[in-house]
């Protein structure tokens, strides 16, 4: 089956690294015009120089005013809006409740959630004057087990599971649908940053940290960034037409979280 998303217009926040880099290289090869945001100025560059149809702005998603300049340089460039992937994300504080601070809270819930919320609220015009389209977030399994350290992670990635299930019921009536998506642990330097700041609060070895984490999951493994963007590929495509509403784990099994 060829996923195809020809003559689509698709905007994806934090899409010159990771998951977002990864989706973005999808959507174009699947016929996408394809709009980014990042942080990371030379990312951004290089996923202009090789991906096709695509285009892009430096933008930091907590930042409310320049997202929405951001937004509209998009709209001017896409010429409308078919697909929206809320994919921004920090991992926030690696600490106890009683010692994480409320700027630490408030920046992690601002990236992760706060921003789906205002990205949304600017797209569902548009997804409703394309008669119909597909809003995807990137929630985690730290959005569906309790992550001891990681409370605002984790808040913010639940809060995205009942921001999604709602936006689905209200917006199903337009055929817009919305799906999130609960990756486990990602191959990658993000991963590596986190199991770095777990080892270190939990005083065990990043070996140990990795095996640990490994272990929990059915097939004793990571997933890929390539794993959780065919999947966002086929959600946004024809054969996602009638999935709304859900959260889908990619996480090779996870059992919990440690
Ligand atoms: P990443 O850390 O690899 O970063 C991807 C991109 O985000 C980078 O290019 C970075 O420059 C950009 N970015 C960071 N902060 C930004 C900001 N404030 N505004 C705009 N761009 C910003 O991330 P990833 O691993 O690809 O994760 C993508 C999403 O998936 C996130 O929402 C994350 O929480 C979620 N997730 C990741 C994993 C994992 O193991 N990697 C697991 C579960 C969920």
């Amino acid at each position: 089956m060829k996923l195809d998303l020809t003559g689509k217009r698709a905007l994806i926040t934090a899409g010159a690294g990771g998951i977002g880099r990864r989706t973005a290289e999808l959507f174009s090869e699947a016929g996408a015009k394809v709009f980014i945001c990042d942080i990371d100025q030379n990312q951004l560059e290089d996923a202009r120089d090789k991906i096709p149809n695509l285009n892009g702005m430096i933008t930091d998603v907590s930042d409310k005013l320049a997202l929405k300049d951001m937004f509209e340089a998009a709209i001017d460039d896409l010429g409308g809006l078919d697909l929206l992937v809320n994919n921004a994300g920090t991992a926030g504080p690696t600490e106890r409740v009683e010692d994480i601070s409320l700027e630490d809270w408030q920046t992690c819930i601002d990236i992760n959630l706060t921003s789906t919320f205002l990205m949304s609220q600017m797209a569902v015009p548009y997804l409703r004057d394309a008669g119909g389209g597909a809003i995807i977030n990137l929630s985690s399994a730290a959005g569906k087990f309790g992550f001891p350290l990681r409370s605002p992670y984790s808040a913010a990635k639940w809060g995205i599971v009942g921001f999604t299930r709602t936006l689905a019921l209200e917006l199903g009536p337009d055929r817009i649908r919305c799906n999130c998506i609960q990756p486990g642990a990602v191959e990658g330097a993000r991963i590596d940053r986190v199991i770095k700041a777990k080892a270190a609060a939990k005083k065990v070895s990043e070996n140990a940290m990795r095996d640990e984490l490994a272990s929990i999951t059915a097939l004793k493994t990571f997933v890929t960034a390539d794993d959780i963007a065919s999947m966002i590929l086929f959600l946004c495509s024809k054969a996602g037409a009638h999935i709304t509403g859900q959260a889908v784990s990619i996480d090779g099994g996870l059992e919990g979280l440690v």
